[in-house]
């Protein structure tokens, strides 16, 4: 499963922030974003090996000056919680090491919110703070074959998962989406079915709807789901619990949560998932 809190060891020993410039601002669709970032503090970047990296984007708080240079360790110990820079979690949507190159995609689900609004305004020149990356999930090149679903968010995961496969590899990927306009176009040396969903009612529900008309195929599969944090929790029912799937092939965790901002997420989330295994039973 994919973990998005960077391990222990890696954050308490010497959290080490890196800071890159934005270098370009792309539209991929009315509602994604796609910021490509540079600069020689991307030197040595250590991604690749997974498809669902993720970096921890440091955002200031209005009105607060931090000193330069930008050090996390000293800022955590001396601001107050409430002045320190606030985090939000993005996939790697791909890390190009020739051109020291990182592009996170980024939705933009309106004016609520830090990460939507910063990338909707964001220009070429900006300065950019993170950890990271972390990452646990790549597709099992010995597997039968691979199940991807998720919303906008899972997108870039998904999108990176597809490029990794192995030319042939069997994939069936579900998508959900707000409308039509929101697809776009997706590569890989797999042989994939792709099903974009254009979004009914409450986030999710199309997924759901589309898991549970999938017919598993024969023989040992691998699964990717990630999104809103309700879908997640019945997709994971579905998965591990009717469909019987082996809990270490499925990666499955929510990446935001109705209702909740992300700090408001990440501070409920274990209790949410204890809760969620507790009704599982696993
Ligand atoms: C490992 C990991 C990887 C992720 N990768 C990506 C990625 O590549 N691209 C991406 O866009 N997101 C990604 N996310 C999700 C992203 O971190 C959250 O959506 C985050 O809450 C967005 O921050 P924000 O400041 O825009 O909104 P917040 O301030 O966190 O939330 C404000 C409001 O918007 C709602 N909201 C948050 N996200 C969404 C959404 N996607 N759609 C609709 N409403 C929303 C919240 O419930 C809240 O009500 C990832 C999360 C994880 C854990």
């Amino acid at each position: 499963m994919s973990n998005p809190n960077p391990a222990p060891s890696e954050g308490r020993r010497s959290p080490q922030a890196r800071s890159a410039e934005v270098l370009r601002v792309e539209r991929v669709t009315p509602h994604l974003i796609r910021v490509v970032l540079g600069g020689p503090g991307l030197a040595g970047f250590p991604a690749g090996q997974y498809a669902d990296h993720y970096i921890k984007m440091l955002f200031p708080r209005p009105g607060v000056a931090y000193p330069e240079p930008f050090d996390i360790a000293r800022i955590r110990a001396e601001f107050p919680r409430s002045e320190q820079p606030v985090v939000r979690t993005y996939t790697v949507r791909r890390w190009d090491a020739e051109t020291g190159e990182l592009t996170v995609d980024v939705v933009y689900h309106g004016a609520e919110g830090v990460a939507g609004p910063w990338a909707y305004a964001v220009q070429p020149g900006a300065v950019v703070h993170f950890m990271g990356p972390g990452g646990a999930y790549a597709p099992d090149p010995a597997a039968a074959w691979h199940l991807f679903a998720g919303d906008e968010s899972a997108l870039p995961a998904i999108a990176a998962s597809l490029e990794m496969l192995p030319p042939g590899a069997h994939a069936y990927a579900f998508v959900e989406v707000a409308d039509p306009a929101e697809e776009q176009a997706l590569k890989s040396a797999g042989a994939v079915t792709l099903t974009w969903l254009h979004r009914t009612g409450r986030v999710g529900d199309a997924l759901m709807a589309a898991l549970r008309d999938f017919t598993f195929p024969d023989g040992d599969g691998d699964a990717f789901v990630h999104g809103e944090a309700g879908f997640v929790k019945e997709a994971r029912r579905l998965l591990l619990v009717e469909r019987a799937m082996p809990r270490e092939r499925v990666s499955i965790s929510g990446y935001w949560r109705l209702g909740q901002d992300e700090d408001g997420w990440q501070s409920t989330k274990r209790d949410f998932n204890q809760q969620m295994e507790a009704e599982h039973g696993l």
